[in-house]
C-alpha cells in the first residue's frame, strides 16, 4: 500500500429493474459464482461487498440488491443516492422490461450525479430462443444515450465478470 496510484476505493453500486430481470441472481453469480434457480426474488441479503483489482488499485463495490423493493417505485432515489454506478437490467424475454429500462435511465440522467457510472444490461442472454428485445435495439439506445451496453446471462456467468471489471476501471478512473 501506498504511493500514488494504490489508492483504494469504495464504491455504492445500485441494480435498477424490473422484477424478475435477474438483478439477485447478477449479483449472485458475480459474489459467489453461483446461479440459483429457483431463487425466490423477494428473499436474501441485500447487501453484498467485492473487491477487484484494477491495474494498482483496488475497487471495494458495496452492492445493494433490492428485496422487492423495485415494486415500490417511490424508494428509488433512496436507493441510488450516492451511488458511483448503476447498472440498469433489463430481461432479452420481455419487451416490457426493456421500457422500464429506459425509464430508469431518463430518471438516472435527470436526478442522478453527472459522475455517475451507468450501464445498460441485457440479461438472460441464454433464452435466445424467446428473445423479445434485438441485441441491436439494445445496443443502440444504450449508444444514443452515451451508456455501455453488455449482453449477459446470470445463468451460464456470460459477460458477467466482463461487466463489473469494466464498471470498476470507469469508477476507478472517475475518481
Ligand atoms: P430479480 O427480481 O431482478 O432480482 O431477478 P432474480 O435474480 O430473482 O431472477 C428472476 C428469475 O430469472 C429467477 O427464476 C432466475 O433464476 C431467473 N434468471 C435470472 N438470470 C437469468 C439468466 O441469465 N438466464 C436465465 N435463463 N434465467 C435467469
Ligand atoms: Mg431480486
Amino acid at each position: 500500500v501506498g504511493g500514488k496510484n494504490s489508492k483504494n476505493i469504495q464504491a455504492k453500486l445500485v441494480l435498477l429493474g424490473d422484477m424478475g430481470t435477474g438483478k439477485t441472481s447478477m449479483v449472485m453469480r458475480f459474489v459467489k459464482g453461483q446461479f440459483y434457480d429457483y431463487q425466490e426474488s423477494t428473499i436474501g441479503a441485500a447487501f453484498f461487498t467485492q473487491v477487484l483489482s484494477i491495474n494498482k488499485r483496488s475497487v471495494k463495490f458495496d452492492i445493494w440488491d433490492t428485496a422487492g423493493q423495485e415494486r415500490y417505485h417511490s424508494l428509488a432515489p433512496m436507493y441510488y443516492r450516492g451511488a458511483a454506478a448503476a447498472v440498469v437490467i433489463y430481461d432479452i424475454t420481455t419487451m416490457v422490461s426493456f421500457q422500464r429500462a429506459k425509464k430508469w435511465i431518463e430518471e438516472l440522467q435527470k436526478q442522478g450525479d453527472p459522475h455517475l457510472v451507468m450501464v445498460l444490461v441485457a440479461n438472460k442472454a441464454d433464452l435466445d430462443t424467446k428473445r423479445e428485445v434485438q441485441i441491436e435495439e439494445g445496443k443502440r439506445y444504450a449508444t444514443e444515450n452515451g451508456l455501455q451496453f453488455f449482453e449477459t446471462s446470470a445463468k451460464t456467468a456470460e459477460n458477467i465478470n466482463e461487466l463489473f471489471y469494466e464498471i470498476a476501471k470507469r469508477v476507478a478512473q472517475a475518481s
